[in-house]
C-alpha cells in the first residue's frame, strides 16, 4: 500500500528527549472504515485506535502504540487526522452546517480543501514548560506566595478522559485538564484538583494563554457567510464529529463495493477489506468500463 510523509507541527519527545517529528502513514483500509463506523468509543478514544492503525511510523518510534498515540498532542493529533483524510477520500471537504443566528438556522454549504488549512509548528518543543505568573496572580498556600509554574500541553489522553465531562460541565472539565497539565506550583510537585481550585481565575487565564502561545496550531475556525441571511460568522469546524460521520455514512456503500468486487473479482472480503477506498474505487471503474466495453460489442 502506499505510503506518505508528513512533518508534526509539533512532535513526540521521548523519554531520553529526543524528538520525533517525520511520520509515515497511509490510508485507511476498509477495515478501518468499517471498525470505526461500528464502534462506540468517544471521538477521541476513536482517534486513538486510528491512528495506532495507520500511522506506520514516527520518528524512530514503530510501529505507534495506542498509548503513544494517545500522548501526542491535540494539534499533531488533529493535523494527522486531516493528512488520513485527505489520503483515504480526498483534500476537498463539503459539508453542511446551521447558520448560529437564532432567527435565521438555515443551512449553510461550508467547502474547502484541507491544504488551505493554516497549520503554525510550534517553536518550543518542550515537553515541559515553565511560566512565571504576574504577582497579582500568585498562588498562595500556607502564607506563601508561589509564581513560578511548570507545565505540559494538552494531549490525547486528556481528551479521552475528559470529554464526557466537556459536555456535562464545561468548568469542571477545564479544572481537571490543569489538574492534568500543570506539573509543579512553586515547590510544590503535581498539582492537585484542590490546588487548582485555590487558582485565581487570572492565574488560570495566564496558564491559558501561555498554552496557547506555545502549542502548534492547525487554525479550524471558518468564517463563513450565510446566503440566506447575508451574515458573517466564525464557527469551529469539529473535525473529529466530520471524519467520523463521513465514516458513518460511507459504511453502506463499503458493503455495496466490497460485496461488486468480490462478486466480479473472487477475491475474499479480507483481501479487500484491506484495501484503501482509492484503490478499490480504482478496481470498479476498470470494472465499469470494461462492462460498458462489452455492453457496447454485443
Ligand atoms: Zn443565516
Amino acid at each position: 500500500m502506499e505510503e506518505k510523509t508528513c512533518i508534526l507541527p509539533g512532535g513526540w519527545v521521548d523519554e531520553q528527549g529526543a524528538l520525533h517529528r517525520e511520520v509515515i502513514f497511509s490510508a485507511l483500509t476498509g477495515r478501518e472504515e468499517a471498525l470505526l463506523a461500528d464502534n462506540k468509543l468517544n471521538g477521541a478514544a476513536q482517534v486513538t485506535v486510528v491512528l495506532s492503525r495507520c500511522v506506520k511510523r514516527i520518528g524512530s518510534i514503530h510501529p505507534l502504540s495506542e498509548s503513544i498515540a494517545r500522548k501526542l498532542l491535540i494539534a499533531d493529533r488533529d493535523y494527522l487526522l486531516l493528512k488520513l483524510r485527505e489520503a483515504t477520500f480526498g483534500s476537498q471537504v463539503q459539508a453542511t452546517i446551521p447558520c448560529p443566528w437564532p432567527d435565521c438556522g438555515e443551512k449553510v454549504d461550508i467547502d474547502f480543501s484541507i491544504d488551505d488549512i493554516p497549520v503554525t509548528p510550534s517553536q518550543e518543543k518542550g515537553p515541559l514548560y515553565r511560566l512565571v505568573l504576574s504577582p497579582e496572580a500568585a498562588f498562595v498556600e500556607d502564607g506563601k506566595a508561589h509564581r513560578e509554574l511548570g507545565f505540559r500541553l494538552p494531549n490525547g489522553g486528556d481528551q479521552e478522559r475528559l470529554s464526557a465531562h466537556l459536555a456535562e460541565n464545561e468548568a469542571i472539565a477545564l479544572t481537571q485538564l490543569l489538574a492534568r497539565c500543570l506539573q509543579s506550583i512553586g515547590p510544590i510537585e503535581i498539582a492537585s484538583a484542590d490546588q487548582i481550585e485555590n487558582l485565581s481565575p487570572l492565574a488560570r487565564m495566564e496558564i491559558e494563554r501561555e498554552m496557547l502561545r506555545v502549542a502548534p496550531k492547525i487554525e479550524l475556525n471558518m468564517d463563513v457567510n450565510c446566503p440566506e441571511c447575508a451574515r458573517l460568522f466564525t464557527v469551529p469546524f469539529d473535525l473529529q464529529d466530520f471524519f467520523f460521520g463521513e465514516m458513518r455514512t460511507s459504511r453502506d456503500l463499503l458493503y455495496r463495493e466490497v460485496h461488486y468486487l468480490a462478486y466480479h473479482y473472487h477475491w475474499s472480503e479480507k483481501e479487500i477489506m484491506e484495501m484503501p477506498k482509492d484503490q478499490r474505487r480504482n478496481y470498479i471503474e476498470v470494472l465499469a468500463d470494461e462492462i460498458e466495453r462489452l455492453n457496447n460489442a454485443v
